[in-house]
């Protein structure tokens, strides 16, 4: 079975076996997908663009993959539509010795966006239960919490108008495998290649059950999970650029009303 379109209903588990990493529909090969992606990118422009003027509600994309997963790549290719005025992208790496002194949101809450503006985390607070629990970089009863803090936050974020989408781009180990010998190969891709990834893709299936735990938890009406088939990365590009133009179409998003009287204003020589 194929689940579309790539989400559940909160409270249903998610079994990523259910999932398929080389799905891509109806569209058969690249240039099937060209035109509906051009058309969403186009719209999610103008989207962006009253979101910006109107300055009432923002947007957070959450990214998570794993290593090679297509983070970088769905920034670039779907983000990219976006005026970057507009958007501001935060990348979570290790914590630092002052965000580890601080509960685990701290550093995260910063980056929230503000009103009128599209923030992107690549990587987030998802990793305090997802390498943190592969790893055992907290005790289990500290990162078993976490899942209902996240869910509060989220829930406090759409509270303050943030809408909150997340994104697992989802692609099989052997397509990591891939890509990480086209790294290891390329000399423009050789600078993405660290030796510590192939560390991570030891723990594959560790990954995927703490996956499976954060999203199933954590997919709630406000702030939605969505599993992207991410094998083929058109497809990826097609599906994250389409769930964006449905959220953002549910956001009411309007221009903002023009001053009083705007007309009755001279524009001096
Ligand atoms: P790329 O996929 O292009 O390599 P990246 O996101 O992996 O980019 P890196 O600097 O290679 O960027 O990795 C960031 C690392 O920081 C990841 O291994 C991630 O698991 C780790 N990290 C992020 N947040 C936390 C956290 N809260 N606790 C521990 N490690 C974290
Ligand atoms: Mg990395």
């Amino acid at each position: 079975m194929t689940v579309q379109p790539f989400t559940l209903p909160p409270g249903e588990t998610f079994r990523l076996k259910d999932f398929d990493p080389d799905f891509t529909g109806a569209y058969k090969k690249k240039k099937d997908a060209k035109t509906q992606t051009a058309e969403n990118l186009a719209r999610l422009r103008e989207l962006q663009e009253m979101l910006y003027a109107q300055d009432k509600h923002a947007l957070l994309i959450v990214l998570q993959a794993m290593d090679a997963g297509g983070k970088d790549g769905a920034i670039k290719h779907v983000m990219g539509a976006y005026n970057p005025q507009g958007v501001q992208v935060t990348s979570f790496k290790a914590p630092t010795e002052e965000e580890l002194a601080h509960d685990f949101l701290w550093r995260v809450h910063k980056a929230a966006p503000r009103r009128g503006m599209v923030g992107i985390f690549n990587r987030s607070h998802y990793e305090d239960v997802l390498v943190v629990r592969v790893h055992n970089l907290a005790p289990e009863a500290v990162w078993r919490q976490r899942y209902d803090h996240i869910n509060a936050f989220e829930r406090l974020l759409a509270d303050a108008g943030v809408t909150v989408v997340k994104f697992f781009l989802y692609i099989s180990k052997e397509e990591q495998a891939e890509r990480l010998r086209e790294r290891q190969r390329t000399p423009e891709k050789q600078w993405k290649f660290a030796p510590g990834d192939l560390d991570e893709r030891k723990r594959w299936g560790d990954y995927m059950a703490a996956f499976e735990e954060a999203l199933t938890r954590c997919n709630t009406k406000s702030a939605p999970w969505y599993v992207i088939p991410a094998n083929h990365k058109w497809h990826r590009n097609l599906a994250v650029s389409q769930v964006l133009v449905n959220t953002m179409e549910a956001m009411d998003l309007r221009y903002p009303d023009p001053i009083p009287d705007i007309e009755s204003y001279e524009i001096p020589d």
